[in-house]
């Protein structure tokens, strides 16, 4: 819709990396307005999965996931508002890193859902990752949310849990444990756990008992952002008139916000997000957990017919299951891809979550997964080699 949009002013983000050197080589596809999970709302057409083009690459920042894994690029960056950077990172074997709410300045991103939308990174190796946060991430004038202080040294490091990963307590929620995950989905959640499990880390079940209300309060939530936000894109001065998706939010968003709709819908979501973040943090200042440990996806990117099916609807909705609740509670995630799908041999990510603003931590601990599974399968442009990961799973991690 905003084909002949040109910006006026540059985004914080991008302006901070040109300062630090960066070249900037292009606009990538995605789905409009990045409402989506599968990039293929777009005027250009879907992004296709560069593993099999017959599959999507995930959403709704698709487009920069496939610039990342087809080495057109060096990092890229989306918007994840719900799970938009993890999932096609995940689907496409990229590293894929949400910050904490207010740690990366929004200044120049369209909005979706203000108070989770959040700049992501894309990288093939968490360290990549790392160096661009690095340059993005800190206070800026211009966005009020973004934090006064400078980053907090992290309360947890990694090294004092020396001298690999003992007593590093990773959770399992056991509300993740759907059925949909189906036994070769389940598999690299499992072998995941079992890797940490075997790094020295203390793997135990924990509980996120309102996980089952993100969705729906999510799309309450963002579809009364939606109304607000897209009130200034009337289809008279840029382009066209917007799709289904983007007209259907805004449809919705208005419905609950009216005068007799509001407490029923957006007073309710509200206070639903309360208790999915109360639940994240009762887990990690108990002491349950250190990190959260999470499947991305159900699994490998689904083909593009299936997806879009009408029939699949189920599959589009659980699309943001493991990401939402996350994003809704402002907390650092990231997607590491962990090896191929048994089915079809594409691409599986799996997800750290930790405490807000632990952003380094999690960087670190992802780092030694990555190094764990560098060390087993090779490195290939600094990253593990997936196709080695089926070919070996059967001699270590069988039989989890
Ligand atoms: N799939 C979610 C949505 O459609 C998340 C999108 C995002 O993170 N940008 O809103």
């Amino acid at each position: 819709m905003l084909e002949n949009f040109y910006p006026a002013y540059t985004a914080t983000v991008v302006q901070r990396l040109l300062d630090a050197g960066g070249r900037f080589v292009g606009k990538t596809n995605m789905d409009e307005f990045a409402m989506g999970s599968g990039s293929v709302d777009s005027i250009f057409g879907p992004v296709k999965n560069p593993w099999d083009s017959r599959c999507i690459a995930g959403g709704s920042s698709g487009g920069s996931a496939v610039a990342v894994a087809t080495r057109a690029v060096d990092f890229a960056l989306g918007s994840d508002t719900g799970g938009s950077v993890r999932n096609p990172a995940s689907y496409c074997g990229v590293v894929g890193f949400k910050p904490s709410y207010g740690t990366v300045s929004r200044h120049g991103l369209i909005s979706l859902l203000n108070s989770t939308d959040v700049p992501a990174i894309f990288s093939r190796t968490v360290s990549d990752t790392r160096t661009v946060f690095n340059v993005i991430s800190g206070w800026d004038a211009k966005d009020s949310t973004t934090f006064k202080e400078p980053f907090p040294a992290p309360k947890k490091q990694l090294k004092q849990y020396s001298p690999d990963m003992p007593k590093l307590r990773i959770g399992i929620p056991r509300e993740f444990l759907l059925p949909e995950l189906f036994d070769h989905n389940l598999m690299p959640y499992k072998d995941t756990a079992k890797r940490l499990e075997l790094l020295g880390a203390d793997v135990r079940p924990i509980s996120l008992p309102h996980s089952e209300y993100a969705n729906a309060c999510y799309a309450v939530l963002c579809a009364c952002d939606v109304a607000s936000n897209m009130a200034r894109y009337d289809g008279i001065e840029f382009g066209h008139r917007s799709q289904a998706v983007v007209r259907g939010r805004i449809l919705a968003g208005n419905y609950f916000l009216l005068k007799r709709n509001y407490s029923a819908y957006f007073e309710q979501a509200a206070k639903v997000r309360r208790l999915i973040a109360d639940d994240f943090q009762r887990v990690f200042e108990s002491g349950q957990a250190d990190v959260i440990l999470a499947p991305v996806t159900l699994g490998e990117a689904p083909e593009l017919d299936a997806f879009c099916g009408l029939d699949n609807r189920t599959q589009q909705e659980l699309q943001d299951w493991f990401t939402v609740g996350a994003s809704l509670a402002g907390l650092p995630a990231i997607s590491l891809p962990i090896g191929l799908s048994v089915k079809r041999q594409l691409p599986v990510g799996m997800q750290l979550i930790a405490p807000f603003r632990e952003d380094l931590f999690l960087l670190d601990v992802a780092e030694r997964l990555e190094t764990s599974l560098r060390t087993q399968f090779g490195v290939d442009d600094g990253r593990p080699i997936l196709e080695n990961y089926w070919n070996d799973r059967s001699q270590t991690y069988g039989c989890v």
